[in-house]
């Protein structure tokens, strides 16, 4: 069951509809090898649970930030959400429409018009071929959205507007503009089909930490200008502190706290929370010390028993090895914990 309510009231006392459902959401890969090898090699089926039945919501107009270290399985879940990789078991809803449900084509192409990634890597994702018009052209083209050339060739300059490019670029191509450019384009690509939910993925991590702010800025001017509901996935929590609303943190697949942005980062309740907090440079300039993170992720294909976060955990007890805990709820936060009781 998702952790939120259908319509809630935000900070503002806004009440903002629930736009993004994640109900049990599930991946498993097969990473087995062929069957003659493991036939002769004696072994024997390897199966690696990517996602392990996360739940959450994302209201409209709102930013989800999912968190977590490399192998958390945050990548997975964005795959799943923009319809690139089908889940094994659970769900997502976008406006009511089940992303991997079954759908007439008609209802298929309006849902995948609405959806759109920005990845995190903006040399990799342009077409280096095309200029950069055709690019941002091509999904104006591919959902039928403006038939006439002249016309499309005016939106293209728009979107080269709104996402602070010059409409002259459209005649050049991705390799004449720098990282933080080439984000810009990655982006109008994605506004031009007109989409209302943008899965980020990283979508600053390739570039210069003096880049970095300016992209974040953006993307924060259009979610307010156009609306938009991002799920953003990123590893750097002082990026997250910087554009979310809510925040799930992920630990080997499950969600392991879910809070506001503003309560997560004020009081981090989850023992990996406060972990990865404390590993976050201190761009406060508070003068407090940085701690690394302590322990190294566990194999996925093997995770620990119980809690998965035990082996590294500074206060675990010893139903935490064998016994996975349940959400309890803690404040405005839902945390995975023995540490909270059998408060619900
Ligand atoms: Fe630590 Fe136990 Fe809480 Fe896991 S459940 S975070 S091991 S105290």
């Amino acid at each position: 069951m998702s952790m939120q309510g259908l319509a809630v009231a935000n900070e503002t006392g806004v009440e903002r509809k629930t736009l993004v459902e994640v109900e049990g959401l599930r991946r498993v890969f097969d990473l087995s090898k062929p069957w003659l090898n493991r036939m002769i090699e004696r072994e024997g089926r390897v199966f690696l649970t990517a996602v392990d039945g996360v739940d959450f919501s994302i209201r409209q107009g709102e930013t989800y930030a999912l968190v977590g270290e490399s192998g958390s399985g945050k990548s997975t879940i964005a795959k799943m959400a923009v319809g690139l990789l089908p889940p094994s078991a659970g769900s997502i809803a976008i406006d009511g429409a089940d992303v991997w449900g079954k759908k007439s084509p008609e209802a298929e192409r309006r849902m995948r018009r609405k959806i759109q990634m920005i990845f995190q890597d903006p040399f990799a994702s342009l077409n280096p071929r095309w200029r950069v018009g055709s690019i941002i052209a091509e999904p104006i083209k591919a959902f039928g959205l403006i038939d006439d050339p002249l016309d499309r060739a005016a939106r293209v300059g728009e979107l080269l507007s709104l996402v602070g490019l010059d409409p002259r670029d459209g005649q050049k191509f991705p390799h004449e503009f720098s990282g933080g450019q080439r984000q810009r384009i990655a982006i109008a690509r994605a506004l031009a089909s007109e989409p209302n939910f943008i899965v980020c993925d990283e979508p600053t991590s390739a570039l210069d930490v003096s880049v970095q702010a300016q992209v974040l800025n953006l993307l924060r001017d259009l979610q307010e200008r156009l609306g938009l509901t991002y799920l953003f996935i990123s590893h750097n929590l002082a990026v997250v502190r910087h554009v979310a609303t809510r925040v799930g943190v992920l630990y080997l697949g499950r969600l392991v706290e879910e809070a506001p942005a503003r309560e997560l980062f004020a009081a981090p309740q989850h023992p990996y929370t406060k972990m990865l907090l404390e590993a976050v440079p201190d761009i406060e300039m508070e003068g407090k010390d940085r701690q690394s993170i302590a322990g190294e992720i566990p194999n996925p294909i093997t995770p620990p028993a119980g809690c998965h976060f035990h082996p590294r955990c500074p206060v675990r007890r010893p139903e935490c090895d064998v016994e996975t805990p349940p959400p309890h709820r803690v404040g405005d936060a839902t945390v995975r914990c023995h540490l909270f009781g059998s408060a619900s």
